[in-house]
């Protein structure tokens, strides 16, 4: 396992790591999330990424019962969660980044851990109801009682965490170490263009979802529709919409034949091709069964095939390099 700084700050993380969003909790049973963590584990990837609202709570739940059962020591691994959407209630008091909101969310999340302390806790999304300084003192504040070590954001724009680092700067505040963005070969241009005056200033490190757009690219979409896949599932029909936008299908079709040239499956390309972006701190895999996340494994190795006329080739098949504006 290869291992990253989470941008400026001095925790590293494993290049790849294990998420649970429809994979832990739910769609799988407890013992088949119990081997994907522990093969993960045992691989030497070191942080798992959670949320209140996946499953309800559930997926930390199933995650919480595992470490206990593993008992795995607390200082060999990172856990985040994420707190935004809530774990079912509906009410106003129940959602959102208001101080009361977060509080309850991290003392849930660590109580459906069972965990003292979460590694990494996110803002899943803005807030556009919740001034900025309250979200800001209320991490900062779980930062100073030991409840979290290190606070970022997710799906949050260039601006929006410029904002909350000035915040932090003015009150003296620890400010966002970190941004959970979508990146893979179809959805670039967070990652690749907004955020890259933020790598330099304050030092943002990324933790990157969905690298296979929820599977289509494995390649498992291209000759039709396999049964069982995620985005057959119930209740997906929005994820099926938005992962076979135009162009994704025919783009994941022409990158089949570039990896059987390459001699490489197609998880394995299109993860080592995050991996290859030195921006990035650390790619959350998702993984339905324990096969898919061997195979995902061989992406570290595979980096050194990605050489410079690789990558030349790959963005001619891809077609979508984005501009870097000008200043
Ligand atoms: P991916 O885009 O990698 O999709 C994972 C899915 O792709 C698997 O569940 C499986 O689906 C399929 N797959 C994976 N590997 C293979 C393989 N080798 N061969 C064939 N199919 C494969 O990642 P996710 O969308 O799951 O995102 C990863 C993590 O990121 C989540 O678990 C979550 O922790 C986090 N996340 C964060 C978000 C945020 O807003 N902050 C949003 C979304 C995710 P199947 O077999 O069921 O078809």
């Amino acid at each position: 396992m290869e291992y990253r700084r989470l941008g400026k700050s001095g925790l590293q993380l494993s290049a790849l790591s294990l998420g649970s969003w429809l994979t832990i909790g739910e769609r799988n049973s407890d013992s088949i999330a119990e081997e994907l963590m522990t093969v993960a584990y045992e691989k030497g990837i070191n942080f798992f990424d959670s949320a209140e609202s996946y499953a309800n709570g559930k997926s930390e739940m199933v995650m919480g019962n595992i470490l206990k059962k593993k008992q795995w020591q607390r200082d060999t691994y990172i856990v985040s969660s994420k707190a935004f959407f809530g774990s079912g209630g509906e009410l106003p008091t129940q959602k959102g980044l208001h101080r009361k909101h977060l509080v309850e969310a991290c003392n849930g999340a660590l109580k459906r851990l069972q965990l003292d302390y979460l590694d990494l806790f996110f803002c899943h999304r803005p807030d556009k109801q919740t001034p900025i300084e309250e979200t800001v003192w209320t991490m900062h504040n779980l930062i100073v009682q030991g409840k979290i070590l290190y606070w970022g954001t997710s799906e949050w724009s260039a601006q929006e965490i410029t904002e909350a680092h000035m915040v932090a700067q003015r009150y003296h505040l620890i400010g966002p170490v970190m941004e959970q963005p979508q990146y893979n070969m179809l959805v670039r241009h967070r990652v690749e263009v907004e955020y890259n005056q933020l790598y330099k200033t304050v030092g943002l490190g990324t933790t990157v979802w969905s690298p296979l757009a929820s599977g289509v690219l494995s390649g498992k979409y291209n000759d039709g529709f396999p049964t069982d896949a995620r985005l057959g599932g119930e209740g997906l029909d929005w994820l099926k919409e938005r992962s076979f936008a135009e162009g994704n299908i025919p783009r994941a079709k022409k990158l089949a034949t570039l990896s059987k040239e390459l001699g490489m499956s197609m998880p394995v390309l299109a993860l080592a091709w995050c991996l290859k972006n030195p921006n990035v701190s650390t790619v959350i895999l998702g993984a339905s069964k324990v096969e898919q996340l061997r195979e995902n494994l061989k992406s570290i190795e595979a980096q050194t095939q990605l050489t410079a006329e690789v990558m030349e080739k790959i963005e001619s098949v891809l077609d979508n390099k984005l501009k870097q504006p000008q200043f």
